[in-house]
C-alpha cells in the first residue's frame, strides 16, 4: 500500500469540494485543525496518518497499526485469494475489526506451508524501511529436514549459493545445527522459496519451516498458531535492530 502526500489546501478541497482558493479564508478563521493544532500553513503536508478536522468534523483520522501474527501452515500470506484462506481471513476470524484488516499489508511473506512470525501494518513507510535490502536485517527460521545437516551445507550457506534463475548468489547465511535433522537459519534477504531451494541444492527436503524473528522482533511465545497481537512501541521503534547475536 502506498500512501500519497497532499498539501493541506488540496486535501481539504478533495475531501469537501470547497474550492482550493477558499481554503486560505478557512485557515484565517482558524476553522481547520491539523493533528490537533490550529493549522496556519496552506501547504502543510497531509499524509495517510494526519488527523484533519474542519469545524470540528473529522475529515481523516487514520491510525497506524502494527501487528504480529503467528501464522499457521496452510494459510496464504496474501490479503485476498480465491483458493486459499488468507492471513487477513485469519485475523478477521480472530476478532480484528474489518476496517483495520482491510488497510493492512504483509511485511515479508511466508510460503503457504511455512509458519511463525508474520508482520502486518498499514504504515508503508515503516514496512519499506524495515524491509529495504540495504537494511540487511536478520530473519531467523527453525527448520526440520528430511536428512541430516552436513558440514558441506553449513559451509555453502555461509559462502552463498548461486541461483541461475535470478543470476545471483545468496548473501552469506548462518546455518546452525540444533539436532541431526533440525537447524536454525538466519537470512538477511528473502528470495522466492529461498531456504527450501538452498537445502534443495543438497537434496535435503525441508519438512517444516517456522520463522521466529525479524530484526529485533521475536514471535511472542504466548501466541498460539492463528493468534495475533499489536506490536509494542519498543518493538515498532527497534524493529530494524538486528537483535540476533545471541543465536550464534
Ligand atoms: N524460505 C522459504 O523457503 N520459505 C519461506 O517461507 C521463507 C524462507
Amino acid at each position: 500500500m502506498r500512501h500519497r502526500k497532499f498539501r493541506l489546501d488540496r486535501f481539504i478541497s478533495l475531501k469537501t469540494g470547497i474550492p482550493k482558493s477558499d481554503i486560505r479564508l478557512l485557515l484565517a478563521q482558524k476553522r481547520i485543525l491539523l493533528d490537533g493544532k490550529i493549522a496556519s500553513e496552506i501547504h502543510a503536508p497531509v499524509d495517510y496518518f494526519s488527523e484533519v478536522c474542519l469545524d470540528g468534523n473529522i475529515l481523516q483520522a487514520h491510525q497506524p497499526y502494527y501487528l504480529m501474527l503467528n501464522k499457521p501452515p496452510g494459510v496464504l500470506s496474501a490479503t485476498q485469494d480465491n483458493q486459499h484462506s488468507t492471513v487477513i481471513d485469519l485475523l478477521l476470524s480472530a476478532g480484528l475489526d474489518t476496517r483495520i484488516a482491510e488497510q493492512l499489508h504483509i511485511v515479508g511473506r511466508l510460503d503457504l506451508n511455512s509458519s511463525g512470525l508474520l508482520l502486518l501494518s498499514n504504515d508503508s513507510q515503516w514496512s519499506k524501511r524495515l524491509m529495504a535490502p540495504q537494511q540487511k536485517i536478520d530473519k531467523v527460521y527453525e527448520v526440520v529436514l528430511q536428512n541430516p545437516v552436513t558440514e558441506e551445507c553449513i559451509q555453502a550457506f555461509s559462502e552463498g549459493i548461486y541461483f541461475p534463475y535470478e543470476n545471483s548468489t545468496t548473501l552469506p547465511a548462518r546455518l546452525v545445527r540444533l539436532a541431526d535433522r533440525q537447524a536454525r537459519v538466519t537470512l538477511q534477504e528473502g528470495k522466492y522459496h529461498q531456504i527450501k531451494r538452498m537445502f534443495g541444492r543438497f537434496q535435503n527436503t525441508v519438512l517444516s519451516l517456522h520463522r521466529t524473528s525479524i530484526g529485533a522482533i521475536h514471535l511472542d511465545p504466548q501466541l498460539a498458531p492463528g493468534q495475533y497481537r499489536l506490536l509494542t512501541e519498543a518493538e515498532r521503534l527497534n524493529a530494524g535492530d538486528h537483535g540476533t547475536s545471541s543465536h550464534f
